[in-house]
């Protein structure tokens, strides 16, 4: 049968590092390229007798990504012991939150520009918000590599705060996942929460995905896919998986919960085990750390929610005038928002900056590959260019080309090179020389327009920008030619 007539539940758990400049239970720098071992200490390579101090900052943050995403912090979290025996933590068991995380509930708002481009304008559930079931704070593990002969263990990363975001099954096909990591990872980027950056394994994500036939209301048994570096794999790998699913359930054969990796030059997943090797976690209550009362990191953190993409979206469009899309488009990145911002001091203008950012700024950045970050011009650019066009000093066409010239010298001012291009006014009286010349050898356009063809004013209009070889500011034209044949 087809696979439409499956019904797709996906959930996702993603770990997220915390932006922290030490470690969550030591005091040891959490910077990234160090040698590899050199930021370690008894606590972080869980050395026999060690005791963990809480780094309160990473459990604030945590707390405040609750907020951003409308979760509730109980009154009192603790920490757990999930033990398990690999030599990526040779204490052998990692501590984190199993039944009084610091967040529960809550659920992240899917941004139509988070789906992938192709599909954005055909979102089946526009507006929907993924429910999240909770957020716990853990430690990062170390890094092991796996050579041919033997495996190497960096404890560099061991320690490193890391959220762990778990959403309910509410997710429904691939595009949905895809949306519901870009919208995650813009608001925690919102927060300075996290750079959440996948290909810095910042952030890391699993997938469980199940299939049942319409009208079953129990779950099909679910698989996990691991090894999802991207947010491009994530969105494939689920394709695949479902599919695979579907076909194998087709031939009537059952699934059973496994775990699966993604094998992203073959394109396909790959068993890995399934639920009779199952880990059992045994959690138990850290012994070595007290619970936390929550109730004053609640009241410190409540102030500090910024203010989210969707709703700094609304703002531009109230305050400035911009469409839906284009404030979508400006919000999507934090940075980009701030330049749109610093350039649209004067709100009448902000719709013409908002049209020179979306289109000049962000073509140019990307032809050149780069990020707003690295943008040449800065802000204030942009807006003395608008005020150009916006006061007649210059055309459009002419903004475009000081523009080009902009980007290439961001030191010199707009209203220089615009100069320097020739595109300052002309004096009068050139140009009402131009348009007198022109007059005279068009008279038959000139009799057309007198009797009502306001059309050709631009064609005449064209002969002078011309003559005057792209110089002269054709509204300052347009209006010459119509005093004199008019008036
Ligand atoms: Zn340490
Ligand atoms: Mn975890």
């Amino acid at each position: 049968m087809p696979i439409s007539d499956y019904i797709v539940t996906i959930g996702l758990e993603v770990h997220c590092q915390i932006k922290s400049n030490s470690k969550m239970f030591c005091a040891c720098a959490t910077s990234f390229g160090e040698e590899p071992n050199s930021n370690v200490c008894p606590v972080c390579l869980g050395l026999p007798g060690a005791l963990p101090v809480l780094n309160q900052y990473a459990i604030e943050q945590t707390i405040l990504a609750g907020m951003m995403i409308d979760c509730t912090t109980p009154e009192v979290s603790k920490w757990d012991r999930k033990n398990y025996f690999y030599p990526d933590m040779p204490k052998n068991f990692q501590l984190t939150q199993f039944d009084l995380p610091l967040c529960i509930g809550g659920g992240v708002p899917l941004y139509d520009l988070a789906y992938p481009k192709e599909v954005q304008k055909s979102i089946p559930n526009p507006g929907k918000t993924v429910k999240v079931t909770r957020i716990h704070l853990e430690e990062d593990v170390a890094k092991s590599t796996h050579h041919a002969n033997n495996t190497t263990i960096d404890f560099n990363r061991a320690g490193t705060p890391l959220m762990e975001i778990v959403s309910d099954p509410d997710i429904d096909t691939p595009e949905e996942a895809f949306a519901y990591l870009k919208s995650l990872q813009q608001i925690l980027i919102y927060g300075g929460i996290s750079d959440a950056d996948m290909e810095k394994g910042q952030m890391r994500c699993d997938v469980n995905v199940s299939l049942r036939p319409h009208g079953q209301q129990e779950l099909g048994e679910k698989i996990e896919l691991k090894n999802l570096n991207s947010i491009s794999a994530v969105r494939a790998s689920l394709h695949h998986e479902i599919h695979r699913q579907a076909e194998e359930l087709d031939a009537g054969i059952p699934q059973i919960q496994s775990t699966r990796r993604w094998d992203a030059a073959m394109g396909e997943t790959q068993m890995m085990r399934t639920k009779e090797d199952a880990h059992d976690y045994r959690y138990f209550p850290e012994p070595d750390l007290l619970p936390i009362r929550t109730a004053s990191l609640i009241e410190k953190m409540r102030p500090q929610v910024p203010e989210l993409p969707h709703e700094k979206r609304q703002r531009f469009e109230e305050n400035f005038g911009i469409n839906a899309y284009d404030a979508g488009v400006l919000t999507s990145d934090q940075s980009l928002a701030n330049y749109f911002e610093k350039a649209a001091t004067d709100p009448k203008l902000g719709k013409k900056v908002a049209n020179w950012i979306t289109n000049g700024v962000l073509a140019k950045l990307n032809e050149n590959n780069t990020s707003i970050l690295d943008c040449p011009l800065p802000a204030s650019h942009i807006l003395e260019l608008v005020q150009l066009v916006d006061a007649g000093t210059i055309s459009n066409n002419q903004a475009r080309e000081v523009f080009a010239a902009l980007w290439e010298n961001p030191d010199q001012q707009p209203a220089a090179v615009a100069k320097a291009m020739g595109f300052e006014p002309a004096d009068t009286s050139t140009i009402e020389g131009i348009v007198d010349t022109v007059i005279a050898a068009n008279p038959d356009k000139v009799a057309e327009i007198q009797a009502g063809n306001d059309k050709l004013l631009n064609f005449l209009t064209g002969q002078v920008m011309k003559a005057s070889q792209g110089k002269a500011n054709p509204k300052m034209v347009t209006d010459t030619l119509r005093g004199k044949i008019l008036s």
